[in-house]
Order: C-alpha cells, then sequence, then structure tokens
C-alpha cells in the first residue's frame, strides 16, 4: 500500500506535496520520493524514511517548480530498497522527460514486463510504477501516441489496481484503474492550484474541503491551458461490470478522516462497530475498548449501539509506526510489545469488549488481550471489524502468504483459546456490506477469494 500526490500550478509545489505526503504517511513508512519540474528540468529526490526526515527545509529548498509529484512506499512487490520506491523518472537531455509514482499493484506484471523487454525495453527495479512509466514511455516512442492514448494502451494491456500520477516537464495527468480500486482524490486551490491525492485527508490538511473522484479508467490531465477530464468508458477495460473498489481501505487503512469512494471512512467504521454490537444482545459488560488508532470508530460504533462506555484503555507509542509492515516476525511481535501499554489501576475486575479492525497474521491480539488479563480483566470478549482474512491480496494490500494466516491454520475456537480471550466473533461479508452505500461496487477478496481480475503466478 501507498499514497501518491500531485501538485501543479504552484511555486511551492514542492512543500505542498510533502504536506500532503506527511498526511499520508500511514499509507507508507518505509521510502518516499518527489519529482519537481521547473518547466526545464524534473528533479528526483527519493531515500528510504519518513517524510519529515528525507523532505527537510534544504532538500525542499532545491526542489523549485511549480509541478511536483510524490509518493509514499509501503512494499507489496519487490524488495523494500532505494530502487524500487518511488517516483521513477526517465529523463531524456533534449527529448521529453516523465515521471511516475502509482498506488495499487499489477496483477500481470510478469508477462508485461517479457513483452516490453522483447521490444528492447530496459527496466531499473522491479517495482511495477516503473512498468507503467515504461509501458507509457514506449507507447509514446514507438508507435508516436500521445499521452492520453499511450495510457490508455496501458489500460487494456497491464491489468490490477494503480492510482497513479504521472507528469512531463509541463503537465501533470492523474489516471486510475477501471476497476477503481484504490482511492484517489483531487482538488483546487482558490489561487487555482490543483492536488491529487490518494486521501482526502492529504487535501484537508492543505485547506481544501470538497473533492472530486478521478473517475474509474479516467485520465485528467492539468496544464496552463487548464484541466481536460477524459472519461473513457471502463467496461472496455475490465471483466466486471462495476467498479471494485477495496473494503480494506475503509476496514482499516485509511484515515478516518478520509471521505472517498462516495463514503466517509469514520461512519463506516461506527456502521462495523453497530453491526458487531447487534450480534451481541445477551453479552453483559461494562467497558468497550478498541485498540488504537484503527479501531477507534469502531469501538465507537459498538459502544454506542449497545449505551457503554468507550474507555480509551490501551495507550499506543506513536513512534513504534504499523507493526504489521516490519520485516520479520520477531520483529513484529516486538514492535506489538513496544507499541501498546495499559492505563494502570484500569482493568481490574472488568469485563471488556475489546474490538480490533482485523486479525492477520495473529500477531496482535493475542498479546493485547495477555495485557489486559494481566492488568486484572475478568473477561476479555473480542470483536473484530472485518470477516475472517483468509486470502492474499494481490491489489496492494501487503497480506502475507494464505498459509501464514491464522485464520487458514486455526479454527474461531482455537484462535479464542490461544489468545486467551473469552470469546471471539467477527463481523459476516453481509454485514460488511450493509455497512456501505454500493455494497456490490467492492472487493473482498482477502475474505472471500473472489479476485476481480484474473492474477498471473
Ligand atoms: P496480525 O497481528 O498479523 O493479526 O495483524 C492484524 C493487525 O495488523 C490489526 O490490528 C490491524 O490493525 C493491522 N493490519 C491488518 N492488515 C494490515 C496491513 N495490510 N498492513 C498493515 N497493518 C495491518
Amino acid at each position: 500500500m501507498c499514497g501518491i500526490i500531485g501538485v501543479f500550478g504552484n511555486p511551492n509545489a514542492a512543500k505542498l506535496a510533502a504536506i500532503g505526503m506527511f498526511a499520508e504517511q500511514h499509507r507508507g513508512q518505509e521510502s518516499c520520493g518527489m519529482a519537481v519540474s521547473d518547466g526545464h528540468v524534473i528533479r528526483l529526490h527519493k531515500r528510504m524514511g519518513l517524510v519529515k526526515e528525507v523532505f527537510t527545509e534544504q532538500v525542499l529548498a532545491r526542489l523549485q517548480g511549480s509541478i511536483a509529484i510524490g509518493h509514499v512506499r509501503y512494499p507489496t512487490t519487490g524488495s523494500a530498497t532505494e530502487f524500487n520506491s518511488q517516483p521513477h523518472l526517465l529523463e531524456t537531455l533534449f527529448g521529453p522527460s516523465h515521471a511516475l509514482a502509482s498506488n495499487g499493484d499489477v496483477v500481470n506484471y510478469k508477462s508485461m514486463r517479457q513483452k516490453l523487454e522483447a521490444q528492447g525495453v530496459f527496466f531499473n527495479s522491479d517495482n511495477d510504477a516503473e512498468l507503467l512509466l515504461r509501458y507509457i514511455a514506449w507507447q509514446i516512442y514507438q508507435n508516436g501516441s500521445s499521452i492520453t492514448e499511450a495510457i490508455r494502451m496501458m489500460m487494456k494491456d497491464v491489468k490490477g489496481a494503480y492510482s497513479a500520477v504521472f507528469m512531463v516537464r509541463d503537465a501533470l495527468y492523474m489516471f486510475r484503474d477501471p476497476l477503481n480500486m484504490r482511492p484517489m482524490v483531487w482538488s483546487r486551490m482558490e489561487d487555482g492550484t490543483t492536488v491529487v491525492a490518494s486521501e482526502s485527508c492529504a487535501l484537508t490538511t492543505l485547506g481544501m474541503h470538497e473533492f472530486k473522484e478521478v473517475p474509474a479508467a479516467g485520465i485528467i490531465r492539468v496544464n496552463k491551458q487548464g484541466i481536460t477530464i477524459v472519461e473513457n468508458d471502463p467496461n472496455l477495460y475490465r471483466p466486471t461490470k462495476e467498479v471494485r473498489h477495496c473494503i480494506f481501505e475503509h476496514v482499516y487503512f485509511s484515515r478516518p478522516d478520509s471521505h472517498h469512494f462516495d463514503e466517509n471512512v469514520y461512519e463506516v467504521r461506527q456502521a462495523i462497530g453497530a453491526k458487531l454490537a447487534a450480534q451481541d444482545e445477551g453479552l453483559e459488560v461494562d467497558l468497550v475498548v478498541p485498540v488504537p488508532d484503527s479501531s477507534n470508530f469502531i469501538g465507537q460504533g459498538y459502544a454506542n449501539y449497545k449505551g457503554l462506555p468507550l474507555a480509551l484503555g490501551l495507550i499506543r507509542n506513536h513512534y513504534v509506526g504499523r507493526s504489521f509492515i516490519k520485516p520479520s516476525q520477531r520483529y513484529r511481535d516486538e514492535s506489538v510489545r513496544q507499541k501498546y501499554n495499559v492505563l494502570p489501576n484500569f482493568f481490574k475486575g472488568k469485563k471488556v469488549v475489546l474490538v480490533d479492525d482485523s486479525i492477520v497474521r495473529g500477531t496482535t491480539i493475542g498479546k493485547i488481550v495477555k495485557l489486559l488479563r494481566e492488568a486484572g480483566a475478568s473477561e476479555v470478549h473480542l470483536r473484530i471489524g472485518s470477516p475472517q482474512v483468509k486470502h492474499s491480496c494481490y491489489f496492494g494490500i501487503d497480506t502475507p502468504d494464505e498459509s501464514v494466516l491464522v485464520a487458514n491454520r486455526l479454527s474461531i475456537p482455537e484462535i479464542t483459546e490461544a489468545s486467551s480471550a473469552d470469546s471471539l466473533k467477527h463481523i459476516s461479508i453481509e454485514e460488511l456490506r450493509e455497512c456501505v452505500r454500493l455494497p456490490d461496487h467492492y472487493c473482498y477478496a482477502c475474505f472471500d477469494g473472489q479476485y476481480p481480475l484474473e492474477v498471473e503466478s
């Protein structure tokens, strides 16, 4: 999973992009990068690390120009190296220069790369965003296509999820896959600056409060002449009739103050909490405790439904980051231990409903139940805001191999016992569908294995 940003028409484009990327830091903490055009040259800066560490005042001062694209990376395909970080830049001294950053995953990467390599195209990384860039550039050079045509050709051939920003020296493009899987919204400032971002929280941070979606299979060009929206018929490029947004964006990944796919993320989470509570008519407890931060609104929905206090009894160290992303199980175990503490003298004798958004490998939840038990909780009932994760995601969420997903190794009673909880319930797919306005417009493949596109092995 990753976050993208694009800025057009502002002398402080790099600074605005950095602010937007910082707001999207939750979408990727491994590396970050930015490409900035001053109309003549595109300058690129990318490093491993967080936005505030990489984009210091001195670095931003060197990135002069009025067009910028930026990216925060959370590796899904391609290793966690600077090589694979984004944006990717293709530079020619006297010809056009192109840069691209994308959020999502390509599912026919291998065959597409082979196709391009057979045409003499070279690759510098094993990152699928480079494939998008090379494909578009190849169409432009080889076949003399316009940029818009080249992107359209790419959409026909390259399958997967991508919400992407593309730049040349004098224009910014934004485009999105025909299934519209990853979020992407854009807006304009009062002074005419155009900004596109993965999540609206980045736009809000920059002072914009009304957003538009980039249409499925749509291409938007922004240049000195203005904004051109090319609405392609997405049905020409996809096997399903409808779009397939990622439901996990609402469950877990996006910030709760974001708005996309025509939903406020926090409201979907509250609805999930209410559904979980509705299953528990007979359950008598004292408190509802969410696992911060991603489950706060699910916990709130549960507590409101049952008229129970929402207790912020778990404290999260925000400097640990997302423990899930750590490279090995030992690191994940350690970071969960360092990440959460309980309030002292708070849980003794209390019956608790503990709410989390998901169980994936099973690293987190058992450790948290243990913390609550050690703190004296007399009962701990686990309620999970997603169905059991049983299938890998190939569209941009880093769900691990199916063999390490705990739902494929242990039954619900076994997970309950292994985590020393008194009970465990998940929301069902049917109930989750009832939490969004257009349930048929979502992908639930990590729960039901129904992938919207064929995935190349
Ligand atoms: P696990 O500990 O492996 O069961 O993972 C579940 C925990 O990780 C939950 O508390 C989620 O908040 C978080 N999580 C779930 N999916 C992801 C993901 N794809 N990337 C990062 N964190 C995740």
